[in-house]
């Protein structure tokens, strides 16, 4: 039963899909010491540093590395925070991630977490717990998404429909820096221009062959 729904947010609907989704499945039938406090766990990517309760935003409970800076948030803590209706951020320019690219061990349930591609031209994954759907955001990773307003999507990610998507930004971002390299600025730029003219265009199919026909 998939954790995360592709449906947009709705406040009202979030208790029950926690309800039904999380805290009804197979976390409920755990103890609650096994999965409290978060801080005595180590990082995932550190391995021998212990995490740290911190909070990531205001209502956002989370587990901070104090070495590499790193962030577990626990799904119900997430969705918890969803549910409190957090404001939309503001945007601001992206920061380099270092983003971790070797195995990553859930520091909940030590299962392996899947990688998730995040897209909209962010390049780096997620690592998501496929067992109790924590996630791991390496340094500057939170920052990223909420410089795209995405930080309140993350249970949306996974998705089939997401994950699409993140490879068509991937595709088109391959694409683009192969032409960028190709042209001068001055030309990519026109050439970028007339095409995303000519992709809105109701005669496309006819403006390009216009194109291809001799001079
Ligand atoms: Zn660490
Ligand atoms: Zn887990």
């Amino acid at each position: 039963m998939p954790l995360f729904s592709t449906r947009p947010i709705d406040a009202k609907k979030i208790r029950f899909r926690v309800t039904s989704n999380i805290l009804s499945g197979n976390h409920r039938s755990k103890p609650l010491s096994h999965t409290h406090p978060l801080s005595m766990k180590n990082c995932p990517a550190c391995q021998s540093v212990t995490l740290e309760s911190t909070n990531l935003e205001a209502h956002l409970s989370a587990s901070q590395c104090s070495s590499c800076d790193g962030h577990w948030v626990a799904a119900d803590d997430y969705h918890a925070w969803l549910e409190n209706g957090p404001q939309a951020a503001a945007a601001t320019a992206a920061v380099a991630v270092e983003d971790s690219t070797h195995a990553v061990f859930c520091p909940h349930c030590s299962q392996l977490m899947r990688k998730t591609n995040v897209g909209h031209d962010l390049n780096f994954y997620l690592d998501q717990c496929p067992c109790c759907h924590g996630v791991w955001f390496d340094q500057h990773e939170w920052d990223n998404l909420k410089s795209k307003d995405l930080h309140t999507q993350v249970h949306q990610m996974s998705s089939a429909a997401w994950q699409q998507k993140a490879r068509q930004y991937s595709l088109r971002s391959t694409v683009r820096q192969v032409y960028a390299s190709k042209f001068s600025s001055t030309d990519y730029s026109e050439a970028e221009r007339i095409k995303n003219w000519l992709e809105r265009h109701p005669q496309k199919q006819d403006l390009l062959s216009f194109f291809a026909a001799p001079a």
